[in-house]
């Protein structure tokens, strides 16, 4: 056990499961928000940062960067906000798993009609059928495509 010469992107993590397995979530996410927000023009998430005493503005791709580097070697990468951000293409971290929650439970509860909607305007924008099945799977949506939505319980 060599604990003071242990190096950076060695195997062993000072992370246990949880903290993995919640941190692995956290990126799947990110990945989820940045297909889902990213073409309405929120290009990340704005984090309060006790360290700094200010807000720090992360796009997707370097949250997502953060995340993998926290989950590879264990620390948090050094800040690095985002160049001159628009304050108004950011969201809070709650937000946005707000509305990933909301897209969640809108799949476990009435996801026909939110996918369809989602289709639509996908369509309505030039995308091929291939191209919205990828993308609704890249978003976790559980599609089913020319199947009306059934609620299970509902009326
Ligand atoms: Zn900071």
């Amino acid at each position: 056990m060599d604990d003071e010469l242990e190096q950076p992107g060695e195997d062993e993590a000072p992370l246990d499961d949880d903290e993995r397995e919640m941190l692995h979530q956290d990126l799947v996410d990110v990945q989820s928000l940045k297909e889902l927000l990213g073409p309405k023009g929120i290009k990340g998430v704005v984090f309060y940062c006790p360290d700094c005493d200010e807000d720090h503005y992360l796009a997707w791709d370097l949250l997502a960067g953060n995340l993998r580097e926290l989950l590879d070697a264990g620390e948090s990468p050094v800040h690095e906000p985002a160049f001159e951000p628009d304050p108004d293409e950011y969201v809070s971290w709650d937000y946005a798993r707000g509305f990933l929650d909301g897209y969640e439970s809108f799949e476990q509860e009435d996801a026909g009609d939110t996918i369809n909607r989602i289709i639509l305007e996908l369509r309505d924008r030039g995308w091929t059928p291939e191209q919205v099945k990828s993308f609704l799977a890249a978003a976790h949506l559980d599609l089913r495509i020319g199947e009306e939505g059934s609620a299970p319980g509902g009326s």
